[in-house]
């Protein structure tokens, strides 16, 4: 993580810099100036910059300005970078006159402190560890290049122990994955049988009752809290200002979080509010957000179109999100649905990422020949090429589909970077030529405030007439109660959320519970 610290007079006098770098720094100092950055609290402020890829935040305190910045993916606890920012300013208030070199030992160790990895919160680790029934860890060595796997770790995001990275093929060769195949094994109780249909399970579905207790004591916390702080009826813009917060802190961009809270506050028009009354209000308004507008029913679209032609479904994102990752979960799923499902290598740039769907086509036809289904799963790949190599890759993977019988393709794009529009003008050109019947977006619940610029420009990218279908929601298991993003991305396009991914096995892969997720938000 590339991160950066400023302390300056209002005349631009640079009193305090970490790394050395000050050219990221102008574009904070515009942004306040221009008054374009968001205003978090009084004298703090957040904002994000496409061209540095760099996320600012800035506090004014007693005559000085602090700011920091962190890469623009990094999602971090506002508070805690605003008590860190303050506590800067406070040695350098305290150290300036009398002992510059006291002020740089004092404000080095703050931000290293800062920065520096915390022990996994208990929830995180229970997680994040793999169980006998779940897909042990390949032995295939990380190769130079391979994703690193992020998790939230007490606010922060650090980067997790390679061991934790079950399902990162990213680094695969050939020689490597045979044996990465025989270590792969998958959670059979994870999907439930209906009808001859095998359904994914809903999130939290199979939750233990202590875990229900956990989340009711931390509601009752937060809530009691407030409400202690209220008594029964206040003032609406004081309960505003605290469920706004509470929003922020759970990883809702805070545009996002105002706009909700206005919504509300519109609604109720009064000058004081139960905070129970409020609280409901809420509820309704995060469960509609949620709640898709259109069906979600995925495998009855796919058994009506299949009778006459293959359907086809693309999976867009940023790179390292877990695009192929949760394309292979959806193959497992479809696969015990006895589904023909065709893979089609679509990242023709990154080396290795045809090779790394190569290992989960291995997988799974070895895992699909052990569970008794008639289905059957192949790779359609073309190699690596630019210009045109996309698009005729998909055309052709499609037509093989259609004359061998396949009921789904599954395309796998290039991860881009949503704000680089040279990147992003590809994506209509192929939704045009391939045609998808879905595109489904896979976006990282780690991510914060940028969520709604990413979730945006991938839904614009497709031209006017078409955008996403669905979210799928990854790493949710990485982020505790901090789901915000899924408000982020859901409230910037109206786009619904298909599943979400929980872990890094084929089976880890859940529908979303609206209920759970809005009380994870609202607690
Ligand atoms: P892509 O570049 O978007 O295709 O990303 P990958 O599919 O290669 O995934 C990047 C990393 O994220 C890998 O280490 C995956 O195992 C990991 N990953 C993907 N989905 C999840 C998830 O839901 N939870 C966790 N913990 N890790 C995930």
């Amino acid at each position: 993580m590339s991160h950066s610290l400023i302390v300056f007079e209002p005349s631009g006098l640079v009193i305090y810099m970490q790394n050395q770098k000050i050219s990221p720094f102008n574009e904070v100092i515009l942004s306040i100036v221009n008054e374009s950055a968001t205003e978090v609290s009084p004298g703090f402020f957040t904002s994000a910059s496409p061209v540095s890829q760099k996320r600012f935040y800035c506090l004014s305190s007693k005559g000085l300005y602090a700011a920091i910045y962190v890469d623009i993916i990094t999602t971090l606890d506002s508070d805690k970078i605003k008590h860190v920012l303050q506590d800067v300013i406070q040695a350098v208030v305290k150290f300036r006159e009398e002992d510059v070199t006291k002020m740089n030992t004092a404000i080095e160790f703050l931000f290293t402190e800062f920065f520096k990895s915390k022990p996994a919160a208990k929830a995180t680790e229970r997680e994040l560890t793999p169980t006998t029934s779940t897909v042990e860890t390949p032995t295939t060595g990380k190769k130079k290049g391979a994703k690193k796997m992020r998790k939230w770790v007490n606010g922060e995001l650090v980067d997790a122990d390679v061991n934790e990275s079950a399902l990162d093929y990213s680094g695969a060769s050939a020689e490597n994955s045979t044996r990465a195949q025989e270590d792969v094994k998958v959670d059979s109780a994870a999907f439930t049988r209906q009808n001859n249909l095998v359904l994914i399970n809903e999130l939290y579905d199979g939750e233990s009752d202590s875990d229900s207790e956990t989340s009711a004591a931390n509601a009752k916390g937060f809530f009691s809290k407030i409400s202690a702080y209220f008594g029964s009826a206040a003032d609406i813009q004081e309960v505003c200002k605290k469920f706004t917060d509470q929003l922020i802190s759970k990883n809702i961009a805070p545009p996002t979080a105002k706009l909700i809270i206005d919504r509300i506050r519109t609604k109720i028009n009064l000058k004081t509010v139960l905070i129970t009354d409020f609280k409901q209000a809420l509820t309704e308004e995060l469960i509609k957000i949620l709640t898709p507008n259109v069906s979600t029913d995925l495998l009855y679209d796919i058994k009506k179109v299949s009778k006459s032609r293959p359907y086809v479904i693309s999976i867009v994102g940023v790179n390292g999100v877990g695009k192929s990752t949760n394309l292979a979960k959806l193959a497992y799923w479809l696969l015990q649905n006895n589904m023909n499902v065709l893979i089609c290598a679509c990242d023709t740039f990154r080396s290795g990422a045809v090779e790394q769907l190569k290992v989960h086509v291995n997988n799974l036809q070895r895992l699909n020949n052990g569970s008794g289904t008639e289905s059957k799963i192949e790779l359609f790949e073309k190699g690596y090429g630019g210009g045109d190599h996309v698009v005729n890759t998909a055309k052709l993977a499609i037509a093989y589909a259609a004359t061998l019988k396949f009921d789904i393709v599954l395309i796998d794009t290039a991860g881009r970077t949503h704000s680089n529009a040279k990147l992003m003008a590809p994506l209509k050109k192929f939704g045009d030529a391939a045609n998808p019947d879905k595109i489904i977006m896979v976006g990282e619940a780690l991510v914060g405030t940028d969520s709604v610029e990413q979730a945006i420009n991938f839904n614009n990218a497709f031209g006017n007439k078409r955008g996403l279908s669905f979210f799928i929601i990854s790493k949710v298991d990485t982020v505790g109660d901090l789901v915000g993003a899924m408000i982020n991305m859901v409230m910037a396009t109206k786009v619904p959320i298909l599943f979400v991914g929980t872990g890094q096995t084929y089976t880890d892969i859940k529908k979303l519970s609206v209920k759970r997720v809005v009380d994870m938000l609202t607690s």
